[in-house]
């Protein structure tokens, strides 16, 4: 029961009970407080701690997946595809070069050694941009080898054999006293070889050109060739033409028939790469 305020009129003073009283009521009430604000901190720190934890949870769970999670497929078949050359080594050997100049142009103004050359080069950006790996008997006019057509050979083979090349390529240009003469020519050492079909998938691009006639492929029963009987790998020599011809010459001296010789050449590496056993 709430004790009184006043004991009597005479009294003006609050009794000692009701004081005891007051002073009960405002430390529970104080003490209720200080209760409430301490639940109310735990809270605010428990709110805290379950975000924070959330995030962070959250946060490893991305990068376990980031680790966890496979490449998708997809990138995986651009590799694939990428690379289906890439297993693939091919030797190009621009015919000539250094001190042997080859054939000429009837006008003397150019040489066997640098139409190969350009072609050659192209051959092998072509064919690298599908992903073979070309190896070159030369890339400039400054040869490896001594002024000796023996050693010559010998070491532009040699080059082929060391990288175990899938595919060895000689570019040449042909010529003969009687100008009439052009076409161009497939040489390998046996007939119904690997080499035979290298030869004819190259031969046959560059027949699609039109731009002289189909001469064939020709084989080691009519003339040895040094770069092909040496040679460990599947191998072909490509004559693409007369230079003593001024058809053959006018196209094989243009950039549009280097470029066009070129992409007939790698297209037929790539062709018969694609369907190598
Ligand atoms: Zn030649």
């Amino acid at each position: 029961m709430k004790p009184k305020k006043h004991q009597g009129k005479k009294d003006f003073k609050y009794s000692k009970k009701y004081l005891d009283y007051k002073r009960q009521k405002k430390n529970k009430y104080l003490k209720k407080k200080r209760v409430i604000k301490k639940l109310k901190l735990r809270l605010f720190l428990l709110i805290i701690i379950v975000l924070f934890s959330g995030f962070m949870g959250k946060k490893l769970l991305n990068m376990y997946k980031d680790f966890t999670t496979p490449i998708p497929n997809e990138s995986v078949t651009t590799t694939k595809n990428f690379s289906k050359y890439s297993k693939f080594t091919v030797t190009i050997d621009p015919g000539h070069g250094g001190y042997d100049v080859g054939t000429s142009t009837i006008d003397g103004m150019m040489h066997e050694k640098e139409i190969t050359l350009k072609i050659g080069l192209e051959v092998k950006r072509l064919l690298e941009e599908k992903g073979v790996n070309v190896i070159m008997t030369r890339t400039s006019d400054n040869v490896s080898w001594p002024s000796n057509n023996k050693k010559d050979l010998r070491a532009r083979v040699k080059i082929s054999n060391d990288s175990n090349s899938d595919a060895f390529v000689s570019i040449h240009c042909n010529a003969n006293e009687n100008t009439a003469h052009n076409g161009m020519e497939g040489w390998i050492r046996f007939p119904n070889t690997q080499s035979e079909k290298l030869a004819k998938n190259i031969i046959n691009k560059l027949s699609s050109y039109n731009y002289t006639k189909n001469r064939g492929i020709k084989n080691e029963s009519i003339k040895s060739l040094a770069v092909l009987t040496l040679n460990n790998s599947t191998a072909t020599l490509i004559e693409l033409g007369f230079l003593s011809n001024s058809s053959d010459a006018k196209f094989l001296t243009s950039k549009e028939g280097q470029a066009k010789s070129a992409k007939g050449i790698s297209e037929g590496v790539l062709e018969y790469l694609s369907n190598k056993d």
